[in-house]
């Protein structure tokens, strides 16, 4: 089944975007602005807090990381009086150009975040680009601190990191990772990766920051939520997070039935093929559930 799985979502990546659109549906929330507010909005109902992000990275002109600086600024203006936040890509703003390209477009971004009361959050890319993301960061937090970045628990190096930057006003988004890492420097076992992302929440939540914990394992989120409770962490210290389409039962229902913060992370734009091919590489189960879904209609 896994092969037949992995050649099919193969396929799909030669295919006409016309016959991809169905199954990248779930996980986007369409190509324009307007498109995602009303997602964000509707998220909103149902009691999900929201961060958005503008689909791409590696801009490969300065022009281009301008285009992408103005889309954000523009995007803190359309989400004002919505619960939602924005999450953006360093090498999207330019840092594979120069690191400084991104650095100045980011702190115009956060300009704007500052002037509209709003938070940023900076995704975290692939290694050869951590540190220039963790100085853009520091270099954020000295003019604005509604600002959050992200840590990947498969890094041997997160650890370290972590007690680096623990302060009151650190606020990290910690996931497992998402790119390919060389053994040397990340864990690559299922179960050690686990154990790294519960051992660096917990390590934000005994220092003084702000944790927001992303996953979809449900095992690990009944994890950290016993150990939560036990430790009666208040709720100001964390959120949970998700990305926008991923199957989560009724289990997203019931931390927000207890009161805990749930976090939509909603794409959109127009660089909605790649991505969704990316989700479908990770699971290729999602495309039995949209077909199951398309034939049940
Ligand atoms: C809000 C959010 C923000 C993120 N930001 C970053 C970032 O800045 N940098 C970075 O490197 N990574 C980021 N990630 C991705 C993350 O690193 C993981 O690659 C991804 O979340 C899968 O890991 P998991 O913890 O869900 O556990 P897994 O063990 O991979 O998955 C648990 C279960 O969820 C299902 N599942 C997981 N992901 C998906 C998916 N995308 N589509 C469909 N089903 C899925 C799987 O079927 C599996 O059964 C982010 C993830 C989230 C939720």
């Amino acid at each position: 089944m896994k092969i037949i799985n992995t050649i099919l979502v193969s396929l799909l990546s030669h295919l006409p975007k016309w016959i991809v659109k169905p199954f990248a549906s779930p996980y986007v929330a369409g190509v324009t602005v307007n498109e995602a507010v009303e997602t964000i909005k509707s998220l909103n109902n149902k009691g999900y807090v929201t961060t958005i992000d503008i689909l791409g990275e590696h801009v490969a002109t300065e022009e281009e990381s301008y285009r992408i600086r103005d889309d954000y600024l523009n995007l803190y203006d359309r989400i004002e009086g919505l619960d939602a936040n924005i999450s953006l890509k360093p090498t999207h703003l330019g840092m594979e150009i120069d690191p400084e390209l991104s650095e100045s477009n980011l702190l115009s971004i956060l300009e704007k975040a500052k002037e509209k009361n709003n938070f940023m959050r900076i995704d975290m890319e692939n290694s050869p680009y951590t540190d220039s993301t963790i100085d853009i960061y520091k270099k954020c937090l000295k003019k604005y601190d509604k600002v959050g970045m992200v840590l990947q628990s498969y890094l041997q190096r997160t650890k370290q990191d972590i007690e680096n930057l623990d302060s009151a006003k650190f606020n990290c988004r910690i996931c497992k990772g998402i790119y390919r890492e060389s053994e040397k420097i990340a864990y690559h076992g299922k179960e050690e990766i686990r154990d790294r992302f519960f051992a660096d929440v917990k390590a934000i939540l005994t220092g003084k920051g702000y944790v927001a914990i992303a996953t979809h394992d449900k095992l690990l989120i009944d994890k950290i939520e016993n150990w939560i409770i036990e430790k009666k962490i208040p709720l100001n210290r964390f959120e949970f997070q998700v990305l926008y389409g991923v199957p989560m039962g009724n289990r997203l229902q019931r931390l927000l039935d207890k009161g805990y913060t749930v976090r939509n992370y909603v794409p959109f734009g127009e660089a909605w093929f790649d991505y969704s091919i990316r989700r479908l590489k990770e699971n290729p189960n999602i495309m039995w559930y949209v077909l199951g879904n398309m034939f049940k209609k």
